[in-house]
């Protein structure tokens, strides 16, 4: 296998300057293979996880994230075409589990690592609060966004780092195990059943997630290109369920609507998750999204979050981000999304979405960089706002035609892969008759810490 980066700049440093975590280099992890049990009652998780990689690097030893919850009992590795590879010794501490080989893996080999483990995995405390695999009154999730995937799996926890993922997930009859992937088989062995989830595309680590609860399945329909649209409603509460169906009825809608915009939905599938609980934001995972009994009112109040979240499988899980402090390329653009589906279902338009939201920047403190928030403001909502004001003014001065042209030539470029903001500016130069005013919008908004002036008035 050749090696590549997928990223067009290399890693900056040694440490990821806005989880504060050492990056793991040296190796790249291509697919995951999860065989975990989980016992819903104790909270307990135990199995293996097996990481096919290959290594750019040397290697003596290497590192992966895991989360100090889960205890390793056993490490082994495996090589490929005739490599001898043998684990001499790890270590887990800090989060970061360090394994030593006995004898240096030459460059550019194939092998794999089988590590046992087990324990009750507890949410991982970050900078955004506390993340990863959360324990419910009667079941469990994960909500890892940005570096909560180590609460469950040993991994490579960075979002330029996407792999296969195939997981075998066993758990108690009567729970649902809802996971990010195509779900290929479910069968029932004695008090237990068995899920097998398939991510037949790459995902990040973050955008891994786990639903285990007593739910339904609900269809909510077919997008006009075929692709199937359920949500998983809780079991025995009709009166949700009712403000779910009501709440959801346009999800298919909305993906018909961002198709037309952006280019083919990039998944299989689309499932919403409605969890009994109530949760603080609803949270995108690969062709999956969560939401909380509190985002169905029945009454559509959460439309916009609807529609935000399925705009991330386009933008932020096709197209991943390769560092972090592009989470404007994320959320300004599913920021956007929300006014484009409001424009699309004829409710308003997206520069009258535009100008109520500059109102509210206008009040803000201007003091946050939007190419490089810092940690702390990563998921400020000026980020979003701003992120969404950005993508307005650069339809605004490129006009509709050529602006949707550059950003479905952006969306199928990138499309699986990683992206950064230099990907996008070079599909809107390839529309643009003016590249200094292009400049000037790209630098004015995502450069500086002023507000620009309103964007209006372009070609259109
Ligand atoms: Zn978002």
């Amino acid at each position: 296998m050749i090696m590549r980066r997928l990223r067009s700049t290399p890693v900056p440093g040694t440490r990821d300057s806005y989880t504060g975590i050492d990056f793991n280099l040296g190796f790249h992890i291509r697919r995951y293979e999860l065989d975990l049990t989980y016992r819903v009652a104790p909270n307990l998780l135990m199995g293996t996880a097996t990481l096919h990689m290959d290594n750019y690097r040397a290697l003596d030893a290497l590192t992966l994230d895991l989360g100090g919850s889960l205890r390793v009992e056993k490490v082994t590795a495996k090589g490929t075409a005739g490599t001898h590879i043998q684990v001499a010794r790890f270590r887990h501490a800090g989060r970061k589990l360090r394994i030593t080989f006995r004898n240096q893996i030459p460059v550019d080999q194939e092998f794999s690592l089988t590590i046992r483990y087990r324990g009750n995995p507890r949410p991982l405390r970050s900078e955004w609060g506390m993340i990863g695999w959360e324990e419910l009154d009667n079941g469990a999730l994960v909500a890892a966004q940005p570096n909560g995937a180590p609460s469950w799996f040993p991994c490579d926890d960075t979002p330029d780092e996407k792999a296969l993922f195939d997981v075998h997930f066993h758990t108690d009859n009567g729970y649902a195990a809802i996971i990010t992937g195509d779900l290929i088989s479910k069968h029932v062995s004695g008090s237990m059943t068995t899920w097998h989830y398939q991510s037949r595309e790459p995902m990040a680590t973050y955008l891994a997630a786990v639903h285990v609860g007593e739910y339904d399945t609900v269809s909510l329909g077919v997008s006009e290109s075929g692709v199937v649209v359920e949500a998983y409603v809780p079991v025995g509460d009709a009166a949700l369920r009712a403000r779910i169906l009501e709440d959801f009825a346009k999800q298919v809608d909305m993906l018909d609507a961002y198709e037309k915009l952006f280019g083919p939905y990039p998944f299989r599938s689309y499932r919403v998750v409605i969890t009994e609980d109530e949760l603080e934001i609803p949270l995108e995972a690969q062709g999956l999204s969560s939401f909380g009994a509190n985002h169905a009112t029945g009454e559509g109040t959460w439309e916009r979050l609807i529609a935000h979240e399925l705009s991330h499988q386009w933008f932020g899980n096709s197209l991943g981000l390769a560092q972090w402090n592009d989470i404007w390329l994320n959320e300004g653009f599913a920021c956007y999304a929300e006014w484009l589906w409001f424009e699309a279902a004829g409710v308003k338009s997206a520069a009258e979405s535009a100008l109520e939201f500059y109102r509210g920047l206008e009040a803000l403190p201007k003091d946050i960089l939007l190419a490089n928030p810092g940690a702390k403001d990563m998921f400020d909502d000026r980020v979003y706002k701003r992120g969404a004001l950005t993508v307005h003014a650069l339809r605004e001065l490129l006009g509709d035609d050529a602006f949707f042209k550059a950003v479905r030539s952006y969306v199928a470029e990138g499309r699986h892969g990683l992206v950064e903001p230099r990907d996008l500016k070079r599909h809107l130069y390839a529309v643009s008759t003016d590249h200094a005013a292009l400049d000037a919008v790209w630098q004015s908004w995502l450069r500086d810490l002023e507000l620009p002036e309103f964007p209006s008035g372009g070609l259109d």
